[in-house]
């Protein structure tokens, strides 16, 4: 991991799914960075992280329990995953 490992209370990315997937191909909104408390730590796998999602209109729990949200590089915009926020 070249980044430092999550721990709890750090402020991440999650990248939420958009709406569903149009007959065209099209979404109404499409995935983006949205910001996220980490709130739990797999032991195991220290990527794994349960979030607490912050959207503009609400708040979205992802833990562990319910498969967590896996790490992926930043800027790879993986739906479901988490990265560090980028540099501006
Ligand atoms: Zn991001």
């Amino acid at each position: 991991m070249p980044e430092p490992a999550p721990t709890v209370g750090r402020i991440v990315h999650y990248v939420s799914h958009g709406t569903p997937l149009r007959s065209d191909g099209s979404q109404a909104f499409s995935p983006a960075c949205r910001a996220a408390v980490v709130t739990e730590v797999d032991a195991g796998d220290p990527g794994r992280v349960g979030l607490a999602v912050l959207n503009p209109t609400g708040q979205f729990f992802h833990p562990l329990s319910n498969g967590g949200s896996v790490l992926f590089e930043s800027g790879s915009q993986v739906p479901g995953s988490w990265h560090w926020p980028e540099r501006a």
